[in-house]
């Protein structure tokens, strides 16, 4: 019997044994949503059923996105098979780092200092299990949580070879608005404010030389990032931008000493450079969708939600290098060390973690620490991993302290 055949006559039984509504429990259990794109594929299943018309044709015309779900969800076979347990101990750190209230909100702009005590986490595995808690529904600004983004759209576009004419791989151990280069003249990596700079003129000048406009440009990132997060929400905050251009002067600066220093590809118009980098920092979304955003960096690139193929897997690989190396500015070493998971923060006090191949979470707290990074963020990550071993050295065999999220607890045994 063909596998589709074997799941057919499973979902066959849960709906004539009546136990329709036990599926779609043991679904919720798993962590997988209501409003999941795979589970819309249900209703027409459902509806064919109730006219008494499903046959095996209808059934497999809906199964592409659902079936490797459906299986799932029979055979026990999610990511994280104890869901449960694991969203228990997020709501556990959850509260704990709720209490902490140290930090101060950004300053620079009344958009981000005006915010708030807001506090959610979000998560996603690569299943599209997903849980929230806190305030995972508010719109921020991602800020330099861009960076990662653009500067995986402009690997796709343009190549990994050339993108790196133009800007390096190191960290750089210096503030994210510091105006420096390495020694070749580049910025030192695009997850700091120069490369991302140089970022934004690469994807401004480069690519799609027939969709000229700023709008358009920035409605095909805006896309891009839409479908990152299975068309989950995504909005460019124009008095963001308006107020970040008004307060740029470091940002111009950066751009000036670059121009100079010859960085920018020929022909680039370092005013509308600028602009475009303002506008991405001003991109909008909540820890809701950024989280699905993750997980599909953590998945090779293909979002969990729809099973679109947004970036390849050496995109992803690339990406999450340079957030494990460079991505929470001068704290990236010792986050490396604590944590060793890809991970980029924005001064909106967004922090984005992907674990790869397992799950990608985004927390949201306005309050800052001294590098930039938002604590509550910084936190949650941290505690995390104090239970769980997903660091990349940790050792399983021999670990008494920590638990493994994907395997039995017998497995120490
Ligand atoms: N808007 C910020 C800036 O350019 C973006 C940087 C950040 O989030 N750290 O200063």
């Amino acid at each position: 019997m063909s596998d589709e055949k074997a799941l057919y006559n499973v979902y066959r039984s849960y709906l004539t044994t009546g136990s329709l509504q036990k599926f779609m429990n043991d679904v919720k259990t798993q962590g997988i949503q209501e409003d999941d794109p795979r589970m819309q594929r249900l209703t027409i299943i459902e509806k064919e059923a109730e006219d008494e018309k499903l046959d095996f044709d209808t059934f497999a015309k809906c199964m592409n996105p659902l079936s490797s779900l459906l299986k799932k969800v029979t055979e026990c076979q999610f990511i994280i098979p104890d869901f449960q347990s694991f969203t228990k101990t997020i709501e556990e750190i959850y509260w704990m780092c709720k209490g902490n209230t140290s930090g101060e909100n950004s300053t620079y702009i009344p958009q981000l200092s005006e915010v708030p005590d807001y506090f959610g986490v979000s998560m996603c595995t690569i299943d599209g299990q997903r849980y929230s808690i806190g305030d995972t529904k508010v719109p921020f600004s991602i800020q330099s949580c861009s960076k990662p983004l653009s500067y995986a759209i402009a690997l796709e576009y343009l190549t990994s070879e050339v993108v790196h004419q133009y800007v390096g791989q190191e960290p750089s151990g210096r503030m994210f608005n510091e105006m420096v280069l390495d020694h070749n003249n580049k910025p030192h990596n695009p997850m700091i404010n120069a490369g991302a700079i140089v970022i934004a003129s690469l994807l401004y000048t480069l690519i799609e030389r027939d969709s000229e406009s700023m709008d358009k440009k920035l409605n095909l990132i805006k896309s891009w990032m839409e479908r990152a997060a299975g068309n989950e929400y995504f909005n460019v905050d124009e008095s963001s931008f308006l107020a970040e251009r008004e307060i740029a002067d470091r940002n111009f600066a950066l751009g000036y000493f670059m121009r100079e220093k010859k960085v920018f590809p020929e022909k680039a118009n370092l005013l509308e450079c600028l602009d475009f980098f303002f506008q991405l920092n001003s991109i909008q979304t909540t820890a809701e969708a950024f989280s699905v955003v993750a997980s599909t960096l953590a998945n090779g690139g293909v979002c969990p939600l729809t099973n679109e193929k947004i970036f390849s897997t050496e995109t992803c690989r690339d990406v999450l290098s340079l957030m494990h190396s460079c991505g929470l500015y001068d704290y990236s070493g010792k986050f490396a060390f604590n944590v060793g998971l890809p991970a980029k923060s924005g001064v909106s006090g967004v922090v984005m973690l992907t674990i790869p191949n397992l799950a990608g979470i985004c927390c949201y707290s306005p309050q800052l620490d001294e590098h930039g990074n938002s604590v509550r963020g910084i936190q949650f990550c941290e505690e995390l991993l104090k239970v769980y071993a997903m660091h990349p050295y940790d050792n399983l065999r021999h670990s008494i302290t920590r638990k493994s999220v994907n395997r039995g607890s017998d497995w120490f045994l």
